[in-house]
């Protein structure tokens, strides 16, 4: 299970993730905060302001058609407003998805952001506290109704981008910083030795561009994912997601993990 703030949070950096577990049989999950009303429309003749929220829905729903996934749940909150949201309300609606979904891993953001939004540093917060609470009875007890029991998860991951995914990404063309309201906020890049697991998505590059190609509206028809030569492809940095464990119930990695799902 994916716990993100906005469509497309999913496809940069965990499109590929989330094909190949999904082609391996998993049920895969993806859990969106916001239905991404306050973000740019790069491609102008998709989308209106008043209708960017129902257009963006659909969008999510096309990448996670293309991964393989289950289709996606919007928790509904406001694009921009996380910070402002209840808590503890976000926790629990986490809470009684996990109870009823039950996954063994979810991946979410780190600490960082990934650029500092402050609506994912809210999702990474709402995120860890429910991995915990999840598997308290004595938390929620009002969601313990039918099926909705006490679920441990195994593991959390958080996504990380790491120094030379960040050059690769530079190197390309691309920005190493990310325009918020017209101030400029830096990608958060870890060194390697600070990355626990690193997944080879390389066979599920087509998907995981294809999910990408899903959130039109946000990419423009000039974008580096769009118009991606295919010299560019196959590099590393575009085939490799990396996390960090940051809890486990079956232990800790010796070394670099390649699969979430090692030692479940
Ligand atoms: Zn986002």
């Amino acid at each position: 299970m994916a716990v993100y703030a906005h469509p497309d949070d999913e496809a940069f950096g965990s499109g590929g993730t989330l094909a190949k577990y999904a082609a391996q049989g998993c049920d895969v999950y993806v859990v969106t905060a916001t239905r991404g009303e306050a973000g740019n429309i790069a491609t102008p003749e998709l989308a209106t302001p008043a209708n960017l929220p129902d257009v963006r829905e659909q969008e999510l729903r096309c990448a996670c058609r293309i991964y393989g996934a289950h289709p996606p749940i919007f928790m509904g909150y406001q694009d921009g407003q996380l910070t402002i949201v209840h808590q503890g309300q976000a926790v629990a609606r986490l809470v009684r998805i996990i109870r009823e979904l039950r996954p063994d891993v979810i991946i979410t953001f780190g600490p960082d952001g990934i650029y500092g939004h402050y609506d994912h540093i809210a999702v990474h917060r709402w995120t860890s506290i429910a991995f915990d609470l999840a598997a308290d009875p004595d938390c929620f007890p009002d969601l313990l109704q039918g099926a909705c029991q006490p679920h441990q998860v195994r593991k959390l991951y958080f996504r990380a981008l790491t120094e030379s995914q960040l050059a690769g990404m530079v190197s390309n063309g691309m920005s190493s910083t990310v325009m918020m309201d017209g101030v400029p906020f830096p990608f958060t890049a870890y060194r390697e030795d600070e990355i626990t697991t690193v997944i080879d998505v390389s066979e599920w590059l087509q998907v995981k561009l294809a999910g990408i190609r899903c959130h039109a509206t946000q990419l423009g028809h000039d974008n580096p994912f769009v118009t991606m030569p295919e010299e560019i492809m196959y590099q590393r940095w575009l085939c490799t997601e990396s996390y960090i464990l940051a809890r486990s119930t079956v232990g800790w990695p010796q070394g670099i993990e390649t699969d979430l799902f090692e030692r479940l």
